[in-house]
């Protein structure tokens, strides 16, 4: 599986947690503190990575996405799509 970086939606920089993170574990912004556990974040960003793919697709076809926008993301990551 490929290692996706999890940045702050609002702060723009990589989630601090431990080097081997247990679902329970906890991941948070440096400046903000905004955080979740792991598990809360990853399922978020995989979230995001669906709606942002969505919305690029939309877009290809001149549609607009079905998928909810404007959404207020805590956690978001860089993918190349
Ligand atoms: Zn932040």
């Amino acid at each position: 599986m490929q290692t996706v970086k999890v940045l702050c939606a609002r702060c723009h920089v990589p989630l601090e947690g431990p080097a081997e993170p247990n679902p329970e574990d906890r991941m948070s912004c440096p400046r903000c503190g905004e955080g979740d556990r792991c598990e809360a974040v990853i399922g978020e960003v995989n979230e995001y990575i669906q709606v942002m793919a969505s919305q690029k697709i939309a877009k290809m076809f001149n549609q607009p996405s079905a998928l909810a926008d404007g959404r207020t993301w805590r956690f978001i990551a860089h993918v190349e799509l």
